[in-house]
């Protein structure tokens, strides 16, 4: 592949399209800083893309479709001249005064400063119709869609913190709460399980995992349970399903760069958005274990941009 270079040096390049990357484009337009996002070549606008109803972003009562709010959060950008470009930035070099980031084309941008902001991914259990079915019954976020539980059976799979902070949220909506976990012991911690187990609504089934997801005109409608050891199958009946194996924070272009915990989240020096590399700055999911909301992620968006933008100025 050839490779250009773009010898403009850009003020700020933003990595990812999701409420972090297009919140710091916005800051950093207004900004007058000129921001080049890079969005994706196939998954523009992040993960509310892939939801309907987003009923938590403050602002709108009604609630709004996934989809539009990311293309409102857009134009909002492009309205104050951020420029987008709808492709992969597929390898870095962020260790110098100019950073080097290049697109599936071969092109090399430059620039000043870099906000990433490339989310993470829920990680999926690999079954037919758990992606068809999501929102219609499947989900990865019970702060999200729990709300749209009330008076359901649900299944939540996972035996972490995140699964039992899950399944006990959801005691407040669902009717009954089963906890589907591949070992026979929970990898929570101790004050989790104990709230866990002390609830009524929560029952376990240990030592079992998801073989099947069925559905009935397109709500899922039963799970079928499955022992590791014996291999016996049993259906339940359940029209929520919620899964918390874990995250993917998309960092792997970073490797060997940028100081990741333990489990490839960025780190950033907190309450900053400043990484281990001076004029890179991190923000949202990427960077976030907690809360993963796209609050959240868009806060730490306009951070980012202001932490990009007073670091332009105190190279002035
Ligand atoms: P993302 O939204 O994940 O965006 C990151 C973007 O960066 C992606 O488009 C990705 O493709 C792109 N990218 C990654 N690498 C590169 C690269 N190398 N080059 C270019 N682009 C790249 N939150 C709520 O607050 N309310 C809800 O109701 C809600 N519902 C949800 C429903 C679903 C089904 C899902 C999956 C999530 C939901 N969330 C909800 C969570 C919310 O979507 C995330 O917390 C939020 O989108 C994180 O924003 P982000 O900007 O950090 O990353």
């Amino acid at each position: 592949m050839t490779s250009v270079t773009d010898h403009s040096i850009r003020e700020v390049v933003i990595i990812g399209s999701g409420p972090a990357g297009y919140t710091a484009a916005l800051y950093t337009a207004r900004a007058q800083l000129r921001p080049l996002l890079f969005g994706s070549s196939i998954f523009v606008g992040g993960s509310l893309t892939t939801t309907t109803e987003v009923e938590n972003f403050p602002g709108f009562p009604e609630g709004v479709d996934g989809p539009v709010l990311m293309e409102n959060m857009r134009a909002q950008a492009e309205k104050f001249g951020a420029e987008m470009i709808d492709d992969d930035i597929i390898s870095v070099d962020l260790t110098g005064d100019v950073k080097l980031l290049t697109d599936t084309a071969g092109t090399v941008h430059r620039a000043k400063t870099v906000i990433i902001a490339t989310g993470s991914g829920y990680r999926k259990l690999g079954l037919p119709k758990e992606e068809e079915l999501s929102g219609r019954g499947v989900s990865w976020c019970a702060t999200c869609d729990g709300f749209f539980f009330r008076d359901r059976d649900i299944v939540v799979v996972g035996g972490g913190d995140t699964a039992m902070e899950e399944a006990t949220f959801l005691t407040r909506f669902a009717r009954s709460v089963t906890v589907v976990h591949r070992r026979s012991t929970l990898r929570a911690s101790k004050a989790m399980q104990n709230r866990a187990f002390a609830d009524d609504k929560i029952s376990f089934a240990f030592d079992s995992e998801i073989a099947e997801i069925k559905e009935t005109n397109g709500m899922l409608a039963s799970v079928v349970l499955r022992d590791v050891f014996t291999g016996a199958t049993r259906d339940l009946d359940a029209t929520g399903l919620f899964i918390a194996i874990g995250h993917n924070p998309r960092t792997e272009l970073f490797t060997g760069q940028l100081d990741l915990d333990a489990e490839g989240y960025i780190t950033v020096a907190a309450p900053t958005t400043r990484t281990s590399l001076p004029g890179v700055f991190a923000a949202g999911d990427v960077v976030d274990h907690t809360y993963r909301q796209a609050i959240t992620a868009a806060g730490t968006g306009a951070a980012a941009a202001l932490d990009a933008e007073r670091h332009l100025a105190s190279r002035d």
